[in-house]
């Protein structure tokens, strides 16, 4: 049986927002779990929607054994600084030489990560792993659906496969798969495979690539068809639109043991990418509208109508504070409404303080100078302010240990607000039921979340709108000041009407 090393190192980089992932973020982890390194990484990656955590349940139940390195992962935004970057590859380093001897490395990577001092974070590290162990040693991959792949990510890798699911419900099934794939080449002592790659020549908007919709659903349906088919290890990446370099965009890889079986079903595979092109896209309201829809839509409905404020999706480099949407719920006197999850530790914090009951006079969220946006000043009551520590329980976060401290639920108006002081996206419907508010109650729900939200929320809702309120993520690529993208990429599908 063989001797896996294993590891984790995931950004999922917006050049344009406004802030950096520095090692305390890596340390904090947010979603995920803070920084570890050697033998605590198993016990801490258990039991998480992971790749890694995948991939190390199925090696172990195969009689492999684990070499635990380093986990890291951040929130999504702006640039890993240099100094995380090289703290982070260093220690992976340091573990990798104090293991010894291994059959294989296994790795959990993003795939869209951007460093202060280099354009392709996962295609460095891959360089440089390489460089290390020489060509033979298999380097496995997963990868998010999210990634934004360059050919050198793909080459210096034995064998990369990503997740088919937007919202992400299939990480650690995709660690599972990656698991059984890398058994299978060690047993039959096959040499490196050779691999296809091929990118996409427009940018998806985020929201657009959910598999929950048309034509994502059909395009991830094939992967699974063509791989089965074919034998080739095929993955479809959606790209993520918000990063300024030159490898930015959708993009087909595979690999098989033959190059012209992988070149066939990579280019097969990318033809239907291709065909779709003007379906990438989608309806978009301003808040005003969109609030003004979901009150007549909540005339006739039985459910809650989700207004998603998918420009402020702390999951893409979002600063989950922005107040656009819920002023216009304010402004339009919607009432059994509830709101989140708003960044805005130091106002949860002056709620603890004061306590159950009290009112409490502040300025919320708006802190992050996103143009167009500012805090919401008012009277709030505080209606209770738990200690932050749950379980999720919806298909994205399954089973993850949160710690949103300081928490708190602040009522204006008719709209009871989830302020938090983790930078989370509101994927899951524990969030508001540690504060006592059970989702499918309610009439309203905004929901800072670009699709991810749609695994938990869509299925108790009767309606779900897209809202761009002023966020750092901009719906369509096409409003973002690109200067870096490479020749003869479109920042928009052809067809699609971003209305800029
Ligand atoms: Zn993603």
């Amino acid at each position: 049986m063989a001797r896996i090393a294993v590891a984790g190192f995931r950004h999922e980089t917006n050049t344009f927002a406004p802030h950096k992932a520095t090692l305390p973020e890596f340390e904090t982890g947010y979603s995920w779990p803070s920084l570890v390194r050697g033998a605590d990484l198993p016990a801490a990656v258990k039991g998480f929607n992971l790749g890694i955590s995948g991939f190390i349940d199925r090696a172990e139940a195969q009689g492999h054994s684990i070499a635990p390195l380093v986990f890291a992962s951040a929130a999504p935004s702006a640039q890993v600084t240099e100094d995380a970057y090289e703290t982070i590859v260093g220690m992976l380093f340091e573990e990798l030489a104090w293991v010894g001897t291994i059959d294989a490395i296994f790795l959990n990577l993003h795939g869209a990560m951007v460093a202060e001092h280099l354009d392709d974070g996962e295609g460095e590290l891959l360089q440089r792993l390489r460089q290390k162990v020489g060509p033979a040693l298999p380097i496995v991959v997963t990868l998010d659906y999210h990634a934004n792949m360059s050919r050198d990510a793909c080459e210096h890798a034995t064998a990369i496969t990503g997740y088919r699911a937007y919202p992400h419900d299939d990480m650690a099934e995709t660690g599972e798969r990656m698991a059984v794939w890398l058994d299978k080449h060690l047993a039959s002592g096959a040499k490196r495979p050779a691999v296809a790659f091929r990118q996409t020549p427009f940018l998806i908007p985020l929201f657009a690539g959910c598999t929950m919709r048309a034509p994502a659903d059909e395009i991830v349906a094939a992967v699974a068809e063509i791989e089965a088919e074919t034998g080739v290890l095929l993955t479809f990446a959606g790209g993520f639109p918000a990063a300024d370099i030159p490898d930015c965009g959708p993009s087909v890889y595979g690999y098989a043991a033959d190059q012209s079986a992988a070149e066939a079903a990579v280019n097969r595979l990318a033809e239907m990418v291709e065909a779709r092109e003007k379906d990438w896209g989608g309806d978009v309201l301003g808040p005003e509208a969109a609030v003004a829809e979901a009150k007549g839509l909540a005339e006739s409905a039985k459910r809650p109508i989700v207004l998603a404020d998918i420009q402020d999706n702390p999951g893409a480099g979002g600063t989950g504070d922005t107040m656009g949407l819920i002023k216009a719920m304010l402004d339009a006197g919607i009432e059994n409404a509830a709101a989140g999850l708003v960044f805005d530790p130091h106002v949860a914090t002056i709620a603890a303080r004061a306590g159950e009951g009290a009112e409490i006079s502040v300025a919320l969220g708006g802190k992050h100078d996103v143009p167009g946006d500012s805090p919401l000043t008012g009277n709030f009551k505080v209606i209770c302010a738990p200690s932050g520590r749950m379980i999720a329980s919806g298909p994205l976060y399954k089973g993850g240990r949160m710690d949103l401290h300081p928490m708190a639920r602040l009522r204006i108006g008719g709209i009871d607000i989830v302020v938090v002081g983790k930078r989370v996206q509101a994927a899951d419907q524990e969030f508001f039921r540690h504060v006592g508010i059970e989702p499918g109650a309610m009439r309203f729900l905004g929901i800072k979340s670009s699709a991810h939200f749609r695994g938990h929320f869509q299925p108790i809702a009767d309606a779900v709108l897209d809202v761009a309120a002023p966020g750092a993520m901009a719906a369509f690529p096409d409003a973002l000041p690109f200067t870096r993208l490479r020749a003869g990429v479109r920042v928009m599908p052809t067809g699609v009407n971003s209305g800029a």
